[in-house]
């Protein structure tokens, strides 16, 4: 429901080094080409099919069916950019025509912003660092940010997933009258040393913001002020676990009465293992370990999300854009 996918325009064609991850990233370009009709061998020219959506070469591209029409320099770079020109109906395009960077006019600022903007930097200061205009840095976020939802859930829908943990964190938009919850699933990734098993955070595998009612002593200055707040924390776990493909895996969450049947909707056959807050402590190991180190790491690393910070949230799809770059980075998708 928040984190809707975005439609893939038809002249979107992904680079093979797009998708970097620890394991199988092939396998994950292949199935991502498969379903989209990319063609992902042959020449780089091979992918190529005419921009008119009329011509006879735009679905079923014959052999030889463009000429070279020359060269333009780019604005930014001032490098050679070939053009090319369709035999059948004239129409002109270049390798740019089909890269998802086409018509952006300063495409070399994208990797520097989705490094800075998941490395505790806020939108004014990304402006200031990379001489650029507010506006130009928002249009890259939210570039980012689709690309960055796409490729995760290729890669969701590719790999197994085994352990769980899930909670939610809480921040806010405008005023603390008006909070946010944020569904956080994380993956626990098992590992063998000295013989021994060992755990360690793996992948997000899901981040989901969702407004909630104020608690406590501001919840009658809220209602006065802004009146009903909608309750969609239920519905953002979710949204955050339907993208995760598992049979029968484990979760672990802390003692919330509303978690076990949450994790029964989406996985009927999981086991559901509940950490109370006596359980957890006078102990030596942190059974929740991985989902603590990434909201530590979602709280250095997300500007907004930071404590004693004056970065805060001004709407909630701002804040979902920031949390899926940061999930891509995090998971070391290659975005830009
Ligand atoms: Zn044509």
């Amino acid at each position: 429901m928040w984190t809707t996918l975005p439609t893939i325009t038809k002249y979107l064609i992904i680079p093979n080094n797009l998708l970097v991850n620890r394991q199988n990233n092939s396998q994950i370009f292949a199935n991502f080409a498969d379903k989209n009709n990319i063609s992902v061998k042959g020449t780089f020219m091979k992918h190529y099919f005419c921009p008119n959506e009329n011509c006879e070469n735009h679905k079923y591209a014959k052999p030889g069916w463009y000429v070279k029409n020359g060269y333009y320099k780019t604005k930014h770079n001032y490098q050679r950019v070939p053009r090319y020109k369709c035999k059948c109906c004239k129409a002109n395009f270049s390798s740019q025509t089909f890269k998802d960077t086409y018509k952006q006019k300063k495409p070399s600022l994208n990797k520097k912003i989705y490094e800075l903007y998941s490395s505790n930097t806020s939108q004014n200061r990304l402006c200031k660092l990379l001489n650029c205009n507010i506006k130009t840095v928002v249009r890259k976020i939210r570039f980012l940010a689709n690309k960055a939802r796409t490729l995760h859930n290729v890669n969701m829908k590719n790999i197994e997933i085994r352990d769980i943990q899930f909670d939610e964190m809480e921040t806010f938009e405008h005023s603390r009258k008006k909070p946010i919850s944020i569904a956080v699933a994380v993956e626990v990734e098992r590992f063998e040393k000295k013989g021994k098993p060992r755990f360690r955070t793996g992948r997000i595998l899901g981040l989901v913001a969702c407004c909630m009612p104020a608690k406590g002593h501001l919840a009658k200055v809220s209602q006065e002020l802004y009146g009903y707040r909608r309750d969609d924390r239920y519905q953002a776990g979710i949204d955050a676990l339907s993208k995760i493909k598992a049979d029968s895996p484990t979760i672990m969450s802390d003692g919330k009465r509303a978690y076990p049947s949450l994790f029964k909707e989406v996985f009927p056959t999981a086991t559901v293992k509940t950490i109370t807050r006596k359980q957890n402590s006078g102990t030596k190991f942190d059974p929740m370990f991985s989902l603590n180190h990434a909201c530590a790491l979602l709280r250095h690393d997300v500007s907004r999300l930071a404590r004693k910070s004056w970065v805060t949230t001004k709407n909630l799809s701002g804040l979902q854009d920031h949390l899926d770059i940061w999930t891509a980075y995090r998971n070391g998708y290659k975005l830009a």
